[in-house]
């Protein structure tokens, strides 16, 4: 939210013909409308967005100062009510009482859609299990801006978001990942991303397909797209690429790998029957070719699968 586009103190709402065609809508009452904001460029919130933020009897953020600065922006001022990730549950009692008296009542976060990698979500959750409305608004959203622009041919994705900071956690994730079918699109921070880049490195093959979502919408956006065994190369070598906000898109696992687990299944067990988990995983990566991380983790699995099964 730091792009200048207007400094115009009289409501967008107010000037753009369009909004007759947009108070068209319904607009209920006792209604909780998830709104959101731009993730760069204030120039990203939508006509909707700003209707019914104009309307809404309060705005539920994560941040009230960054908030009544957005609003100030677009020539609004709300009452504003917090609701963070530290006071979900009591935010969503007070939205709720607000509600039930009838009031519109708009969620925001600070930037992009509320309940992706940012709060929200409790509350929606409390509001719909207290019976009452919520009406999503479509809009900004990092993940979505950066997928449409990647360019990766995978039918599907899969939204991870920010991976766990504690190393062991990352690695059983990522593990976890290595054979889904379809992109997976990371967040990270930008301290956090070399670390990241190296942890992806030891996880994937090489030759997947990264992207780099750099600083979308901002004045040094960057979309980059590389092979994984060039990523690390490409980020170290001009300092301001760790800067910024980032999101990682990586290729998803070719349609074959059902067929390489197979077969790297089938000889891990023949090789589990004379060896340790470690050697099994070691011989079958000199074998198949396969990540011996990734073999590691599928004879572990084997051999307390086959321990349940009340074999030796
Ligand atoms: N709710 C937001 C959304 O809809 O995208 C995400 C909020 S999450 C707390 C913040 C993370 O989103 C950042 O660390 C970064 O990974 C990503 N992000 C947000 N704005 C971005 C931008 N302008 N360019 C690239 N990534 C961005």
């Amino acid at each position: 939210m730091t792009e200048p586009l207007a400094s115009s103190t009289i409501p967008y709402s107010r000037v753009h013909p369009l909004m007759n065609e947009v108070a068209q809508q319904a607009y209920p009452t006792a209604t909780l409308y998830v709104v959101p904001t731009p993730i760069g460029n204030t120039g990203d919130v939508t006509l909707r967005a700003l209707h019914v933020l104009e309307m809404a009897d309060a705005v539920a953020c994560e941040d009230t100062r960054n908030t009544a600065q957005l609003l100030n922006r677009y020539g609004l001022s709300k009452n504003l009510i917090a609701a963070h990730q530290h006071n979900e549950r009591e935010a969503a009692d007070k939205l709720i009482s607000r509600l039930q008296a009838g009031e519109r009542i708009a969620l925001v976060s600070d930037a992009g859609t509320p309940a992706v990698s940012d709060p929200g979500a409790r509350i929606v959750d409390a509001v719909r299990r207290a019976g009452l409305r919520v009406v999503p608004l479509p809009g900004a959203c990092a993940a979505i801006a950066a997928l449409s622009a990647s360019g990766l041919v995978d039918d599907r994705f899969h939204f991870i978001g920010f991976l766990p900071s504690k190393t062991k956690q990352r690695e059983t994730l990522l593990a976890s990942l290595c054979d889904m079918h379809g992109t997976l699109i990371f967040y990270e921070a930008p301290h956090r991303i070399a670390d990241m880049v190296k942890a992806l490195a030891v996880a994937f093959e090489p030759e997947r397909e990264v992207v780099f979502a750099r600083e979308l919408t901002k004045l040094f956006e960057e979309v980059h797209r590389c092979k994984l065994s060039e990523a690390e190369a490409w980020l170290s070598a001009d300092t301001h690429r760790e800067k910024g906000e980032f999101v990682v898109l990586l290729q998803g696992a070719p349609e074959d790998v059902a067929e390489q687990d197979a077969d790297a299944a089938r000889i891990l067990s023949i090789l589990l029957e004379e060896c340790s988990v470690k050697q099994a995983a070691t011989l079958a990566a000199k074998i198949t070719g396969a990540k011996k991380n990734a073999l590691y983790e599928m004879a572990l699995k084997m051999q307390a699968d086959s321990c349940g099964n009340g074999e030796p």
